[in-house]
């Protein structure tokens, strides 16, 4: 999320959420902190969507809970963000706007221009924002990709013209930035897609991004062209596919497509299925056909199953694990393993790619965008190798202010940024504590001692039953229970009727005994969560 001022007036660039890392325990999804959008809520008067990706638009919900502002994006780019708001029962209240390459509107001092580019997704495109100070050029996440599957290639005239009439700053994608050369074109996939549907001799089941509509419309017209029908598996890869095709965006000849419950009567040579799943979620289509544990489809031997995505980091396991179980059942995997032609091309700019848009753009400043530190760092010194840039480089970090006026430009202050992990479904964010404690159970395990004390004499009824989860395995460790209980019992004998009648308290004194006790004994240090029954 980036977000640009001018005086009264806040314009929000993408909203997008990051998907948790494993150190994140059971969180679902994590977006922007938005205290200081919060604080600004009066002057915010627009939220602009440069792709439909959900590093860009899955925050959205979560954002227009609490702003009131009208959200403007490409066709495709909205037709993604609607069914998102209609889940967050928003839709009514959202205000969506279309905008469209080459027609340039006006949000109080801004004037925004969306220019194509191409990307992985299509509707895809930078936003040139001219200011009273000058233009700001935004590159959102691109490639130059010259034969992309809709034909809708980088509109590098704009650009360029621009860049003839000046640009105070450039804001640029460096996701690729340590690539050499540039990155193949989405059409780079279809050679390979057609030899493994030529040699197939059983059916071809297919993965990648459900929003991927160029991989969708290649696959299409291999299924016509090698009379197999199509069909869409997974919630999300239908649900795109319907909303593509709805658009015009995504053409399937009449008699290709098939529902997924119809698979099992076709003859197996017959199929081409697209299934959501390519980075291994456990729930998700394509790990469920790996086990035969989905309603229509299941792997068998002799299925050729292509995962046309890059493994994201902290996903390797899942995803070798899933590749597995295909092999197991007799399927053959390609996958992006570096062998050629490519199952899975890139959709963000090598280092050629990247010069080309700042020698078009010449921006008196700089701001590397999109990436780690480390490819923000290489793409400006790319930059300053190149002297594209008249003015300075800005290495700027999440959080950081950066201040234009008729002087020039430099650092602001910083404004208060992190990340707000939730869990959909509660709907809640899930704090720092909670956090720790998941850690922590997941780390020692859980220990539950069960105590049953008579409420009138303070006595306990029966010996206290201890039950773990995660721990040490307890039916194993007799002695260890046995001494547990020995220190549950003292506890409460050393503590007085009014603290025993205290639940709080003896609960906390149990804690804190048996706590000492497990890691002196174990080294562990286990959620120990104490549950006293009256009798
Ligand atoms: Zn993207
Ligand atoms: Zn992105």
């Amino acid at each position: 999320m980036m977000l640009y001022e001018y005086e009264d007036h806040l314009i929000v660039v993408d909203c997008g959420v990051m998907f948790p890392d494993a150190e994140l325990l059971g969180v679902d999804i994590v977006i922007p902190d938005l205290t200081y959008l919060r604080e600004n809520r009066e002057r915010v008067r627009a939220i602009i969507l440069t792709h439909g990706h959900e590093d860009h638009i899955g925050g959205l919900p979560y954002v227009l809970d609490e702003i009131d502002a009208p959200v403007y994006g490409a066709p495709f780019t909205l037709a993604l963000a609607r069914p998102k708001l209609e889940e967050h029962g928003l839709s009514e209240f959202a205000d969506l706007r279309e905008m469209h390459p080459g027609k340039p509107f006006e949000i109080g001092p801004f004037r925004i221009e969306l220019v194509h580019l191409t990307h992985s997704i299509i509707d895809s495109g930078a936003l040139a924002i001219t200011t009273p100070l000058g233009a700001i050029l935004h590159t959102g996440d691109f490639k130059f990709d010259p034969t992309p599957t809709d034909r809708q290639v980088s509109d590098l005239h704009t650009l360029a013209e621009y860049g003839r009439r000046g640009v105070l700053a450039l804001f640029s994608d460096s996701t690729n930035v340590e690539r050499p050369g540039m990155t193949p074109s989405e059409r780079g996939v279809s050679e390979r897609f057609a030899e493994i549907v030529a040699e197939a001799k059983h059916r071809v089941l297919i993965s990648c991004f459900s929003t991927s509509m160029h991989r969708l419309q290649i696959i299409a017209d291999l299924a016509q062209e090698y009379g197999r029908r199509l069909c869409f598996v997974g919630r999300s890869m239908f649900r795109n596919s319907e909303i593509a095709m709805q658009m015009g965006r995504l053409h399937v000849r009449e008699g290709v497509l098939v529902h997924p419950q119809e698979i099992s009567k076709l003859p197996a040579n017959q199929v081409l299925a697209v299934v959501a799943g390519s980075q291994g979620e456990p729930m998700s289509a394509l790990s469920r056909v790996a086990v035969n544990n989905h309603r229509w489809i299941a792997a068998e031997p002799n299925d050729e199953v292509v995962i046309s995505a890059r493994v994201i980091p902290g996903n390797e396991k899942a995803i070798f694990r899933m590749i597995d179980h295909f092999y197991r059942r007799g399927a053959r995997v390609h996958y992006h393993d570096g062998s050629y032609p490519p199952v899975h091309v890139s959709g963000h700019a090598s280092s050629e790619e990247l010069r080309l848009m700042l020698n078009l753009i010449r921006p008196k400043y700089f701001i590397p965008i999109h990436g780690e530190y480390r490819q923000l760092y290489r793409h400006a010194e790319l930059a300053r190798e190149l002297a594209a840039v008249s003015g300075e480089i800005f290495l700027l970090e999440s959080g950081d202010v950066l201040e234009f006026d008729e002087n020039g430009a430099r650092r602001g202050g910083r404004v208060p940024v992190g990340r707000v992990c939730i869990d959909v479904g509660s709907l809640g964010e899930v704090g720092d504590v909670i956090l720790k404690e998941r850690r922590r159970i997941s780390e020692d395990g859980i220990v539950i001692p069960i105590i049953a004390i008579n409420e009138h004499t303070g006595e306990l009824e029966v010996r206290p039953e201890i039950v773990s989860r995660g721990f040490v395995p307890l039916d194993e460790a007799p002695d260890l229970v046995e001494s547990a209980r020995q220190v549950i019992l003292r506890t409460i004998e050393v503590s007085n009727l009014e603290e025993v009648a205290d639940w709080g308290v003896i609960k906390e004194k149990i804690r804190t005994a048996l706590r000492k006790y497990f890691d002196q004994e174990t080294g562990k240090r286990p959620m120990i969560l104490p549950v006293i029954l009256e009798v």
